[in-house]
């Protein structure tokens, strides 16, 4: 069985952007989650519902979009009854970096989770390790001060927020959510503070620059200002709002995300954001290392230790 080789999406000009589509489509947490697991091997209905407290609606709703969207391919594998299986494709098998990214984040930064999750070893080197973002050109690791990021030609006039069509089948109230990244949802699963935080990342300080940068109104913003204060993420420090470490510490997740997302969804005017290594000079191609080695992670060096629902 080989599979044809899965190429970019052309995005309908003048509308939502890659980095828009990338974060309407995984800044959900049942699909986070139902990526996970097929990438730990997980392929049947039922395997995933025996791992998730996830409701019949909303795991097929789920497997419906991702196969609509091309990350998973939908195979029979029984004809009487005919039994379907999710097999993932190239695009849904790329979404790894996102995932190992949050892994690190909700490990480092989020106290009352880091006892429940299982620890990653890095195959190579053999060691428990935490992923650190590094420039795919150069080698060196990256921080946001590192990286100058200018909008391209499809980044303007707001194109790079969900649209609020592609939240509604996740909005909290009707579905909930699994509630086992609860931070990371936070900061991806609505579409202003992905916004916010992307102007965060950009250099954006004072209340007026992020709401410029949103377009939206000041109730929103001063609510997501609260919010992220909340969370650690931005400190507020005479009228100004900077990124805290922790804050910092999310830039591997957004930076994988939009790397993703602009590998795999084109608009015709071009890239949505452009982003340089100041360091070396080249645009960044976003790789996570092993925070012990060094050496670079692939998706079968990362081995999850300690997960009692693995397959
Ligand atoms: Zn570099
Ligand atoms: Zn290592």
């Amino acid at each position: 069985m080989t599979a044809a080789v899965q190429l970019p999406v052309r995005l309908p000009a003048g509308g939502p952007n890659a980095v828009a589509t990338a974060f309407g489509l995984l800044g959900d947490e049942w699909s986070l989650l139902i990526l996970r697991y097929a990438l730990q091997g997980v392929r049947r209905y039922a395997d995933w519902r025996s791992r998730l407290p996830i409701s019949d609606a909303v795991l097929t709703s789920r497997l419906t979009r991702l196969a609509e969207q091309g990350l998973l391919e939908r195979v029979a594998y029984q004809e009487r009854p005919v039994r379907y299986a999710y097999r993932l494709t190239e695009r849904g098998r790329t979404v790894w970096p996102v995932l190992v990214a949050v892994w690190g984040w909700e490990y480092r930064w989020v106290d009352t989770h880091r006892e429940e999750l299982p620890w990653m070893r890095h195959a190579e080197c053999g060691r428990h390790m935490e992923p650190v973002l590094a420039c795919g050109g150069c080698g060196d690791c990256v921080e946001p001060r590192d990286v100058r990021s200018e909008l391209g030609p499809s980044g303007e006039d707001g194109r790079s927020i969900p649209s609020a069509a592609t939240r509604r089948r996740s909005a909290a109230g009707t579905e909930g959510g699994a509630g086992l990244f609860p931070e990371t949802m936070a900061l991806l699963g609505n579409r202003w503070s992905v916004a916010m935080l992307g102007a965060a990342f950009l250099g954006a300080h004072r209340f007026g620059e992020f709401q410029q940068r949103l377009g939206a109104p000041p109730s929103m913003v001063a609510d997501r200002l609260r919010t992220f204060a909340a969370l650690g993420v931005l400190e507020a420090e005479s009228g100004t709002y900077r990124l805290t470490p922790k804050g910092r510490g999310f830039f591997p997740v957004v930076m994988t995300l939009i790397d993703w997302g602009q590998r795999w969804y084109e608009s015709p005017e071009g890239p949505a954001l452009v982003s340089l290594h100041r360091g070396c000079g080249r645009e960044l191609a976003p790789r996570l290392v092993c925070g012990e080695c060094g050496g670079g992670l692939s998706e079968r060096g990362v081995e999850v230790v300690g997960d009692t629902t693995a397959p």
